[in-house]
């Protein structure tokens, strides 16, 4: 039996995202990125006896946006609480958390992978505050640290033991990076931290209801890492387990310049925070007016909107899906329909030579410079035949793109209108078949699928103009003569 059959793999995501809130979240320090080492500590990030917290509202009302989107339940009643811990990076000597009563409960995300679709149960989403950065490498015999982040608010969504493979692990992460996107709460960055995620993983016999022991593999900080750390992980606890060797439990850091992972402490028993209400900040209730309020707030999420391109304009799974693969590229496919009803074609543009082009210059259809109403024009030339579709694509797009113009006078300026006068067209027709007598014998002798040559001979005879309907039906009608 394979052991991928006898063995299932369960796996349990935190991910941490970095609410894109001007100040943070008990202070008005600045939570802007990349600023000078400790420039954004006031006495209150640095835990000085004797200062007062406040709570920043937009960080509860990010929360809340989420745990609607993701079908949370949304407790009223809610107030923080101090985990005690000493760490270098944490001047308090104690994170302000939510951990045990999370502001947003249950709820699910849903993923689509190669198997269909699924529902990611969550356990939880909860609000706290970051801790400031140890820095190992930049000096010798010192670690610096900097604490502009300590203090920044984070939501950690939590699931349910309930992802089974590195694959769907890599499409709940993907999904949670463009939610938080969309939703315009976190700017979804890994490279900068803003999106960080630990993996717990375990193994147990398939058809076992236990849980496995397992391993947690801390900051991964990108979407390939999760993937590889969970692959990594999955293969080597399966051949502890056929070693006869017991699993313990650990923390695990993941190597990623040979894609492996290795144990940075055990965890024989549970840490005591000594967890308790911070006196020091008020609890806050929600009504439901408040929250219904955010609720009517929040725009149209990328998996109804993926339903409805495909409901309303016959779109395919794919292309619907596609299209709200982030909010800027749903937001331009909305502004070129103001303009044209060519729904497929749109979806073809964008999702073809429109995308290539933004991938090489590694940016998005925000800052697309081709217009909406541009592009419309372009597909509406293609589609009354006036420009064919190779020479839109190749040779006017890549005008458009740079410079914005009217399609039809710059296909003009570039002699690129398709000929649909009989009289040309006959001309090139004659002379393709003038110049292969061979091919025309072959082709009368019954081989039809010369037909696709001459076509292509008049193309190149008149540089892409010739309008191909006309073109095929005239050669059939000579060389059948
Ligand atoms: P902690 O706060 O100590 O990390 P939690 O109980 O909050 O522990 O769980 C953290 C994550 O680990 C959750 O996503 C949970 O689903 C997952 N998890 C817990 N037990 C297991 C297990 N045996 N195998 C895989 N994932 C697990
Ligand atoms: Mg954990």
């Amino acid at each position: 039996m394979l052991l991928q059959e006898k063995y299932e793999a369960v796996i349990g995501l935190e991910v941490h995202a970095q609410l894109a809130t001007a100040s943070k979240l008990f202070c008005g320090d600045s939570t802007g990125f990349g600023a000078a080492p400790n420039t954004h500590v006031s006495p209150i990030t640095l835990g000085h006896p004797g200062t007062l917290p406040k709570t920043n509202k937009k960080a509860v009302e990010y929360a809340i946006k989420m745990g609607l989107a993701c079908n949370c339940e949304i407790e009223k009643d809610n107030y923080f609480a101090r985990k005690n811990y000493f760490y270098p990076d944490l001047p308090k000597g104690y994170q302000i958390s939510q951990h045990t009563t999370p502001i947003c409960k249950a709820g699910y995300v849903t993923i689509h992978t190669s198997t269909g679709r699924k529902d990611v149960q969550l356990n939880r989403i909860h609000l706290e505050e970051d801790a400031g950065k140890s820095i190992h490498d930049l000096e010798d015999d010192f670690t610096c640290i900097d604490l502009n982040r300590a203090g920044t608010p984070l939501i950690e969504i939590v699931t349910e033991p309930d992802l089974h493979s590195a694959e769907e692990a890599w499409h709940y992460v993907t999904e949670i990076r463009k939610l938080v996107q969309w939703l315009d709460i976190c700017d979804g960055n890994m490279e900068e931290g803003s999106l960080r995620c630990d993996a717990n993983i375990s193994v147990r016999l398939r058809g076992e209801k236990k849980l496995g022991t397992r391993v947690e593999v801390k900051n991964l900080n990108s979407i390939r890492n999760v993937k590889k750390a969970i692959e990594f992980e999955i293969d080597r606890i399966i051949g502890l387990l056929e070693e006869g060797k017991t699993i313990q439990q650990q923390t695990r850091s993941f190597d990623a310049s040979n894609d492996t992972t290795f144990a940075i402490r055990d965890k024989e028993e549970a840490n005591d925070y000594r967890y308790f209400p911070d006196p020091d900040l008020a609890p806050f209730h929600l009504s439901p007016d408040y929250i219904q309020a955010i609720n009517t707030d929040l725009p149209e999420l990328p998996n109804a909107l993926t339903e409805k391109y495909m409901s309303r304009f016959g779109l395919s799974e794919y292309d619907a899906a596609q299209l709200c693969d982030a909010k800027s590229t749903a937001h331009y496919f909305e502004s070129v329909i103001l303009h044209s009803q060519q729904y497929k074609a749109i979806a073809n543009w964008m999702l073809g030579p429109i995308r290539q082009y933004l991938n090489d210059q590694q940016k998005d259809f925000s800052n697309l410079l081709l217009k909406p109403a541009t592009l419309a024009a372009l597909i509406e030339l293609v589609q009354l035949s006036k420009v064919n579709f190779s020479v839109a694509s190749s040779k006017l797009l890549p005008v458009l793109l740079e410079n914005n113009a009217d399609p039809l006078v710059l296909a003009e300026s570039m002699n690129l209108m398709q000929v649909s006068d009989e009289n040309a067209i006959e001309a090139w027709v004659n002379e393709a078949i003038a110049a292969m007598p061979d091919k025309v014998a072959e082709y009368k002798k019954g081989k039809k699928g010369l037909i696709g040559l001459f076509v292509g001979e008049v193309k190149k005879r008149s540089q892409g103009k010739a309008d191909p309907k006309q073109v095929t039906s005239l050669l059939e009608q000579k060389l059948n003569q």
